[in-house]
């Protein structure tokens, strides 16, 4: 009825006891038998003699305090989770942005560098057109609208090939499989690759004659196509490239690895990103967009497969396909 009264609720259990030996007289209903003073228990003395007392046992006063504080406890630390979560994921988001960002950045510098050429040589070779106009040479006056011509064809496979890159981005890759001599193609490829190149490249084969996988040919092309290039831009005066292809499990693997620049290991996962390029400063020697690696990687998913990198800056990179079909 007191504990009632006043509010009191702890968990207390009282009892009479007699001081003279500390031992109990009546105990309340259901008390646990703890027997004797201890520092969670208070004696009320309440006759003349100091014989006798009331003994209270209450919990300890920390785990009170404990249980009336858990819900607050456990509300904090939700919020602090929540708040660490955000904080991260903020942080993410203002990172990915910034490298976008840059990414956009290189990308407009890039493209911008890429137009300015032609523009400036039409420029100038018609600047020569309109100030000698007296130009008796007929076929000097030929050579500069040819280098015209040639500078505004350029300019407009530029355009083209910039508005192709977003048309291809809307439309979804069409396959057409088929069973493809992997060795024949690659030799395709790297006849045609010896062709092209002034840089002495030395390729390695490493197919059996009859090894064949199930591909789109214009798209698998492609994919190699589009590595072997990337080995012959990023590297020095001379290249090793050897291509490789065995089977695992039922999976196909195909290497091409390179003994050029290499790729530093915070920028490996980057690679196969849209216009990702691996900075070089204000450097444009080798041309591109950073398109190659993300329509490979694109096409390659397409296709059920998966593309990796391993690579040491400085020492050369291989690229691994993994082939499911
Ligand atoms: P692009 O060649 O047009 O810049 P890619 O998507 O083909 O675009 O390549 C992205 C970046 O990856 C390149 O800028 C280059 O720095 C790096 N890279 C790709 N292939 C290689 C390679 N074989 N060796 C070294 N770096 C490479």
């Amino acid at each position: 009825e007191l504990t009632q009264r006043y509010e009191i609720k702890t968990l207390h259990y009282t009892e009479i006891v007699a001081l003279e030996n500390d031992s109990v007289l009546i105990r309340s209903k259901m008390a646990p038998v703890i027997s004797g003073k201890t520092p969670d228990s208070y004696d009320y003395i309440f006759d003349i003699d100091n014989k006798y007392a009331f003994r209270t046992h209450t919990e300890t006063q920390n785990k009170i305090i404990l249980r009336q504080m858990s819900g607050i406890a456990v509300a904090s630390l939700i919020i602090l989770a929540l708040l660490i979560f955000s904080y991260i994921y903020l942080m993410r988001t203002i990172l990915k942005q910034k490298t976008l960002e840059e990414i956009k950045r290189d990308f407009t510098n890039n493209m911008t560098h890429e137009l300015k050429t032609p523009i400036s040589v039409a420029y100038a070779a018609n600047d020569v057109l309109l100030n000698y106009s007296s130009e008796k040479n007929e076929s000097r006056r030929k050579d500069y609208l040819y280098i015209i011509k040639e500078q505004l064809q350029h300019l407009s496979g530029l355009v083209e090939q910039i508005l192709s890159m977003s048309r291809d981005e809307q439309k979804e890759i069409s396959l057409k499989i088929e069973s493809i001599n992997l060795r024949s193609l690659c030799r395709q490829l790297i006849s045609e690759y010896r062709l092209k190149t002034e840089k002495p490249t030395e390729f390695t084969l490493a197919i059996t004659d009859s090894f064949s996988i199930n591909a789109d040919r214009i798209h698998f092309y492609n994919i190699l196509s589009n590595l072997i290039d990337n080995s012959l831009k990023y590297s020095g005066p001379s290249v090793h490239i050897s291509i490789s292809a065995k089977k695992e499990n039922k999976k196909t693997i195909i290497e091409v690895i390179d003994n050029g620049n290499g790729i530093k290991k915070e920028q490996q996962e980057r690679i196969f990103d849209k216009f990702y390029r691996v900075p070089t400063g204000n450097i444009h020697d080798i041309k591109g967009y950073g398109l190659g690696l993300y329509y490979i990687k694109r096409l390659i998913e397409t296709h059920n497969g998966k593309i990796t990198v391993i690579s040491e800056y400085g020492k050369g990179s291989k690229f691994i396909i993994e082939w499911t079909l």
